[in-house]
């Protein structure tokens, strides 16, 4: 007999660090999570405002 499952299945934890409004995520473009709405940051120091559009807060 052998013992094919050895319980060694590794749990993947994705872990993507979604932007949130007050983060500062760094330059780039970001999309509202809710509407799509874009907002682009061209300085490390600037902080995710909420989504001029409808007002959210996370960001892809
Ligand atoms: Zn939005």
């Amino acid at each position: 007999m052998s013992w094919l499952c050895a319980g060694a299945q590794d749990q993947q934890l994705e872990e993507r660090t979604m932007p949130t409004t007050g983060e500062k995520p760094g330059p780039g473009i970001y999309a509202c999570r809710d509407c799509g709405e874009r907002v682009i940051l061209d300085d490390p120091d600037d902080t995710l405002p909420p989504c001029p559009e409808c007002d959210g807060t996370d960001y892809d």
